[in-house]
């Protein structure tokens, strides 16, 4: 039997290259910082477990994730590092991040509070703080360190260990650098009033923007996702390190005609063709996790040459305009991610036209698509 996963619509994933970003960023950073691999949703959609996979090999400090679920998935795969889970814990997932010996973050005193009490069950645990310099959604206040830093200090008692500080910049992928520089500042006037030696605290802030472009933000730890999955770490125009493309989307052409003029496709049927025009089925949809917004704005390649997306895209097929092109049929492949012949249709692109970030668009790709590793041309 044929393997039937590259039959329909598929993504294809290039480990070395994801690991070759790993490297870019760990050089970036200097001897003294580790690159801590943000893991969470699905690894951004690229697959989580075959991702942890390719990482090991390069003996992460640990991983990031954003749910205990995720931590604990983690765990069943054999992973015994460090997992740090960055959102803050819904009280019912406390039990479970405690019994897996998870790292939580913590941003008030009550969380705190129940990390302790799970603490009395299950010796051994740590946290990390995170501080608030802007972000606004986590974090205690920069500004109130000197209040809530003893607490924070007195409550963990030697029951669970203090073992990180950090903060999450909003704004490191914009153009605007002075917002950074600035949530920096405030980030090292609340380190400065710890009751907590340095020493004795991972300290971290930077997420793939901050590192692809401050490497002096580095501190002792960077959290990288996107850079890793091949995402542009910031807007086109900043001067910053690029990572290499990790993630390819294919789809198969299932039909191909040649249609007169007046015909119209999609619902609404928002494309009429002026002339005669030839209009291949490509077997991929927004049911797969391409964003219908692309109805009409973006493009696949179709042997090397760029092709319009015409009419609105369905859950189960997108059309696309491949007037001029001969010979092609049911079976060829359109790529909607990646290269074909000498055009490139980059993850960045998708999202601009889609009016989203790379983020949204990786982590969108529903269960549909097969994720298999890129074969080595
Ligand atoms: C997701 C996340 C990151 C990674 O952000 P990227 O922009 O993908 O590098 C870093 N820090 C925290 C707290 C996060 O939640």
């Amino acid at each position: 039997m044929t393997d039937p996963s590259r039959n329909r619509a598929w993504i294809e994933v290039d480990f070395d290259a994801l690991r070759g970003n790993f490297e870019l960023l760990q050089r970036s950073a200097g001897r003294h910082a580790r690159v801590l691999p943000m893991v969470k949703a699905d690894a951004y959609g690229v697959g989580a477990r075959a991702v942890v996979t390719a990482l090991e090999l390069l003996d992460p400090v640990g991983y990031g994730v954003a749910t205990a679920a995720e931590g604990i998935a983690l765990r069943g795969w054999g992973i015994d590092r460090e997992v740090i889970v960055f959102a803050p814990l819904p009280p019912g997932d406390v039990g479970p991040a405690a019994a897996y010996g998870l790292t939580v973050t913590v941003s008030d005193l009550a969380a705190l509070a129940r990390w302790v009490e799970a603490g009395q069950t299950w010796p051994g645990l740590s946290f990390h703080v995170e501080i608030d310099t802007g972000m606004g959604r986590a974090g205690f206040d920069w500004r109130e360190c000197l209040h809530w830093a003893p607490e924070v200090l007195s409550l963990a008692g030697e029951v669970v260990r203090w073992s990180g500080v950090f903060t999450h910049f909003h704004s490191a992928d914009t153009a605007e650098a002075a917002a950074t520089t600035t949530q920096w500042a405030r980030f090292q006037d609340a380190l400065a009033q710890l009751p907590v030696s340095r020493e004795d605290l991972v300290v971290h802030a930077a997420n793939s923007a901050a590192s692809a472009r401050w490497p002096e933000f580095a501190a002792d730890m960077v959290r990288a996702g996107i850079f890793l999955y091949g995402g542009s770490a910031a807007e086109p125009g900043v001067s910053c390190l690029r990572p290499l493309p990790v993630v390819s989307v294919y789809a198969r052409v299932v039909l191909v005609r040649d249609v007169p003029p007046g015909s119209s496709v999609g619902y609404g049927a928002t494309h009429v063709a002026r002339g005669w025009e030839r209009w291949a089925t490509v077997a991929i949809g927004y049911g797969d996790g391409l964003p219908r917004s692309l109805g009409n704005r973006g493009h696949m390649l179709v042997r090397g040459r760029r092709v319009p997306i015409v009419g609105r895209i369905s859950m189960d097929m997108t059309v696309v305009d491949i007037t001029g092109l001969d010979d092609v049929g049911p079976g060829e492949i359109a790529t909607v991610i990646g290269r074909s012949g000498d055009e490139t249709i980059a993850v960045d692109e998708v999202a601009e036209a889609a009016g989203t970030i790379s983020y949204e668009i990786l982590t969108g790709f529903t269960p549909r698509l097969p994720r298999l590793e890129r074969e080595r041309e």
